[in-house]
């Protein structure tokens, strides 16, 4: 997803090593270069200003400038402040007892909350975790089955009921089974809409209440660029979210989006999805994913 912003990047930094000692106004120059290239990847106008001024305060120092290999300090600043834009740091999903730990997955139709939900799920039980996926997309008809086909791939027990209940009532059910199973892990699938509304947000909130969520994990879908953000910004404003799952990181769009999620919502990014496999969901790492950026 992000190769041409790589590509782009190591053009002007390649350009900076050819230097030798640098000028402010060179590296002026290069941070010139790493504005459009941000730009044109989609980052979000706000981001990509922010982000450009603190590399430049840290590089345009005297102890950059007249170091050893200043284009080599400028590009590991750039490292650096690229990984805190992330998030800096991994968080880790909180897994740990008393158990069951619930966990919510919420978001809009489309953007892989179901497979997120069913490769979460996968991850855990592959880390030696009992697990429980419980469906409470009660909208989308072939969300149940769907969820349930998952379980069964990734060898986790289902709980879905036929109907008659309201998805709240189903999620606590879902979670008195665990605890009667002696499941560590619950993952609920919620409801997606097209549109963020007041009805998504309510139904997903009493789910959340219902069954004291451990984390609620917003799911969004880096394909749809500045959307994902806005998306993002929308539900964190209105309901709790502890972490998001950047889905569908394989694809071919630009991309730069995704880098913005984090410093405009604040929320923790915690999970990418890089494929329609249940073995495609990594925990996102800031620095691995700065660094695989900059190539
Ligand atoms: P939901 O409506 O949010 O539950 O979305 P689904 O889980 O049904 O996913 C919607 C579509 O996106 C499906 O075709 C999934 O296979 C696909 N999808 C989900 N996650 C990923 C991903 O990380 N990468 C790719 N390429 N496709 C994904």
């Amino acid at each position: 997803m992000f190769e041409a912003l790589t590509e782009r990047l190591g053009q002007v930094f390649r350009r900076l090593s050819g230097r030798g000692r640098l000028s402010e106004r060179d590296v002026d120059e290069a941070l010139r270069e790493v504005r459009l290239a941000l730009l044109e990847a989609d980052v979000h106008y706000r981001v990509v200003k922010t982000f450009t001024e603190r590399v430049r305060a840290r590089a345009t120092g005297a102890e950059v400038l007249e170091g050893l290999a200043p284009a080599h300090q400028v590009v590991r600043i750039v490292r650096d402040e690229l990984t805190q834009l992330l998030g800096g740091r991994a968080e880790p999903l909180r897994v740990d007892p008393p158990w069951p730990a619930v966990f919510v997955m919420v978001g809009l139709q489309g953007s892989g909350k179901t497979t997120a939900a069913g490769k979460l799920a996968h991850l855990l039980r592959r880390q030696g975790r009992r697990v429980l996926l419980v469906a409470c997309d009660l909208q989308r008809p072939a969300a149940v089955a769907q969820l349930e086909v998952l379980a069964r791939q990734a060898g986790v027990d289902f709980f879905g009921v036929p109907g008659g209940m309201t998805p709240p009532d189903v999620a606590k059910a879902g979670v008195a089974h665990a605890r009667r199973g002696g499941h560590e892990v619950v993952v609920v699938d919620t409801a997606g809409r097209q549109h963020v509304d007041e009805a998504l947000m309510a139904e997903a909130s009493h789910i959340v209440e219902a069954v004291q969520a451990r984390q609620v994990l917003l799911v969004v879908d880096a394909m749809t660029g500045q959307d994902a953000v806005n998306v993002a910004q929308a539900f964190v404003a209105r309901m709790r979210i502890d972490g998001i799952v950047l889905t569908k990181l394989d694809g071919d769009a630009r991309g730069g989006a995704a880098l913005s999620v984090r410093e405009v919502t604040g929320a923790p990014i915690l999970f990418a999805g890089t494929g329609e496999r249940l073995d495609g969901l990594e925990p996102f790492h800031p620095d691995r994913m700065a660094g695989r950026i900059l190539g």
